[in-house]
């Protein structure tokens, strides 16, 4: 799968033969851990810093295309190489595995690597259930609650769950912006066999999964093509389930014929871990990873981080990664350093120029640096525009410091920046419908 990645690389970026052969041929892939994916760049003299720079991004995106799965990466050398083998934990589950990926699940995501708690033991053992019993147990299954709580976990085990038994199993797992996209997709087509070629591929399914399904509301045409797929598949005894933020009843804007159906099945929540349960996922991660942590460590862990496993998890992450490339033990002090920036006291999230720019480089994968920088391509310029516009509408920053905020910018490109998106957004459905889901980020509520 490699060659595959680089060529994904190559092709998606247009990039040369010769840059090719030269900086990417080259690379290895060494392996993962946890949900570290290693590349090995052979010598110092092909330009480390300039592979790390210039391929980050385009690697992320490929490796994550192909496996299904967002790795973060990592550049090492040689002499790293080793620090790395030599703390066992090389690659243990499969890198890929071909129908689970076709779905779009993602391969850590199992029931095996699930910890159950009080706080997931109903929404646990009702998608156990539903696994066992596609379209009989729960149609549609709702799993609920608030973000990194794990929902997305357990919604793609049920997938891997049912492959295992049934690998020609047909399932589709999408988040709603892709589902979105494919409507509005065939929609702007026009013609008859786009739309019929996107019923044809959503009804002829065993089990659909749609992600974070809050953010269909508002989206007229998306939620009649849901309708109707819902219909069609929940007549037809195929299993649905769903991803939301919020219960149905909470999701005010939502049609309700809708509603209703959210509710015909089961729906379960997750809440927040309690201590006990924040420690047995410490515990279970750091024995994947056959990483050595102390108890006190670990406390010090859960004790700080509380409501959002997907943090809990980033902060072991990055303890590992410290600990295989500095080649040492991680102590208190470190890991009191090293998570400063994690651990911070529990506050509602303010909207701030700074958190529209971050969610929205973040949306779009692309750097902080990149969004402040002189670039001028498309990839990099309209997202920076999104956020001029988003900054100017959901802040009352003044346009100066906008400007300043996004490297230094001057009044007028702000100006112009914050204009185009706002005729697209008049203009143009997958626009308005991009920019009211990043708006959903900033502010969930
Ligand atoms: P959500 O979809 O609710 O935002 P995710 O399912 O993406 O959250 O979970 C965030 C991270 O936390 C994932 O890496 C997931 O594997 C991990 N996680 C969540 N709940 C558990 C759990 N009960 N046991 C082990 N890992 C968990
Ligand atoms: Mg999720």
């Amino acid at each position: 799968k490699w060659d595959e990645i680089l060529m994904t690389v190559k092709t998606e970026h247009d990039i040369s033969d010769i840059a090719f052969n030269t900086f990417l041929r080259p690379l290895e892939f060494y392996g993962v851990t946890g949900n570290t994916a290693y590349i090995l760049v052979p010598s110092e003299q092909l330009g480390l810093s300039y592979i790390s720079k210039k391929y980050y991004l385009p690697l992320k995106v490929a490796i994550t295309e192909i496996t299904g799965t967002e790795y973060e990466i990592k550049f090492i050398l040689p002499e790293q190489a080793k620090s790395i083998a030599s703390s066992p934990n090389k690659q243990k589950k499969p890198f890929y595995s071909e129908a689970a990926s076709k779905s779009n699940l993602n391969s850590n995501y199992t029931f095996d690597t699930f910890v159950v708690g009080s706080n997931n033991r109903f929404a646990h053992s009702a998608s156990l259930a539903v696994a066992e019993s596609p379209g009989e147990a729960y149609n549609p299954l709702y799993i609920y609650g608030g973000p990194g709580l794990g929902k997305t976990h357990l919604m793609h085990s049920i997938g891997h769950f049912i492959l295992e038994r049934n690998p020609d199993a047909k399932i589709i797992c999408v988040t709603s912006e892709e589902f979105t996209n494919e409507v509005i997709e065939s929609i702007r087509s026009g013609n008859a066999a786009a739309m019929n070629k996107f019923r044809e591929k959503y009804r002829t399914i065993d089990v659909l999964m749609i992600d974070d399904v809050q953010f269909i509301i508002g989206k007229e045409s998306t939620q009649e093509e849901f309708f109707h797929t819902f219909n069609a598949l929940h007549s037809a005894g195929k299993q649905i389930i769903l991803t939301s933020d919020k219960p149905p009843k909470e999701m005010e804007t939502l049609e309700e014929r809708i509603r209703s159906r959210f509710e015909w099945g089961l729906m379960a929540d997750i809440g927040t871990p309690d201590y006990e349960t924040r420690m047995a996922i410490l515990r279970k991660k750091i024995e994947a990873d056959e990483m050595n942590l102390s108890d006190e460590i670990l406390n010090y862990i859960a004790t700080n981080i509380k409501s959002n496993i997907r943090e809990l998890e980033g902060a072991l992450n990055k303890l590992l990664a410290y600990s295989n490339l500095e080649k040492t033990d991680i102590t208190m002090e470190i890991a009191q350093k090293e998570l400063q920036n994690i651990i911070t006291p529990d506050k509602p999230k303010e909207i701030t120029p700074q958190l529209i720019i971050e969610v929205v480089s973040e949306h779009f994968q692309i750097s902080l640096d990149q969004m402040i920088s002189k670039n001028r391509s498309k990839d990099i310029a309209r997202p920076r525009q999104i956020a001029m516009y988003l900054c100017k509408n959901m802040t009352d920053t003044p346009l100066d410091s906008i400007g300043a905020l996004l490297g230094g910018r001057d009044h007028s490109t702000i100006i112009h920046g914050v204009q185009k998106i706002s005729d697209e957004y008049e203009s143009d459905e997958t626009t308005r419908s991009l920019i009211d889901t990043i708006k959903k980020k900033i502010n969930p509520n």
